[in-house]
């Protein structure tokens, strides 16, 4: 989902155009093998930077080779965001499905696989923070879940796929955006070339760590994932003010960091957080 599909949802919900769901509300669902996956053909399927880092280690690879063998970027027409997309998955079966209707990646499927059928949109707050509303996707007649005899609050569903620690891992890339998109006005000056530059920031974390030495031990996935994002901010905000948009870089003390080159400011970050 694109932060302007998140902004749409969140209004259509708001306005009860769509109906919300609250954590203690109740709904059936149970899986059945006998649709074979077909939820997993021929469907558009979003990656958050968190999703491909998951999928790329189960996998034993680097994000940038994941990329390269199992995604397609698309680039937001409204803003110029690079989003990634699983290729296969949306010109007909996933690449991760297999005949019996089985995911080999199960264990770390996407933030978008583990929630279905549950949906969220998320709307980030000015002065900082955010709302979030869940609601039902719409069923599929294909999908035999929704005759499943198995009862979930929301809560339980959530919980019974982590998908809480993937919401927030999420919510800080779409927080990131967000920021680019209202703050940075990224409209006005983004092209194919900036969106490039950032791609190992978002989807190559090795590529980052073997640059810069910085082991798995040093500093973990979930902290790397952080100040890669933190780097993303300030490479942009950096670009933005170069264009005539957008704050001056702050340092963490918030004073301005004029003479500290932009390439200086993200090492330091990704070196000390
Ligand atoms: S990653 Fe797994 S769950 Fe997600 S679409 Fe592919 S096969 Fe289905
Ligand atoms: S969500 Fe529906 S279509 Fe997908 S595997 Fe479950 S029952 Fe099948």
């Amino acid at each position: 989902m694109t932060l302007k599909m998140h902004r749409d949802l969140f209004s259509r919900l708001e306005s009860g155009r769509s109906g919300e769901i609250t954590m203690e509300d109740t709904f059936s669902f149970e899986c059945d093998a006998r649709c074979m996956g077909r939820c997993c053909n021929t469907i558009k399927i979003m990656l958050d930077p968190w999703d491909v880092e998951a999928m790329a280690r189960h996998l034993g690879m680097g994000g940038k080779e994941f990329l390269g063998q199992f995604c397609e970027l698309e680039e937001d027409p409204h803003t110029g965001w690079p989003y990634v997309k699983l290729y296969e998955a949306e010109r007909g079966p996933c690449a991760f499905l297999m005949e019996e209707g089985r995911c080999t990646v199960y264990p770390v499927r996407s933030r978008n696989c583990r929630t279905y059928p549950v949906g969220r949109a998320v709307r980030f707050i000015p002065e900082g923070g955010k709302e979030e509303k869940f609601f039902m996707a719409e069923k599929q007649a294909f999908c035999f879940g929704h005759s499943g005899a198995k009862a979930w609050t929301l809560r339980q569903w959530l919980d019974d796929a982590d998908s809480l620690e993937y919401y927030e891992r999420s919510d800080l890339y779409f927080e990131l955006i967000n920021h680019v998109t209202d703050v940075l006005q990224c409209r006005r000056w983004m092209n194919s070339r900036t969106a490039k530059m950032i791609m190992p920031f978002l989807y190559g974390p090795e590529v980052l760590r073997t640059k810069m030495g910085i082991s798995e031990e040093a500093v973990d996935h979930q902290e790397f994932y952080r100040r890669r994002l933190r780097a993303v901010k300030v490479l942009l905000t950096e670009m933005a003010a170069g264009f005539g948009f957008g704050p001056a870089v702050k340092d963490s003390e918030g004073e301005d960091v004029e003479d500290v080159s932009v390439m200086e400011k993200v090492k330091d970050i990704l070196l000390k957080g």
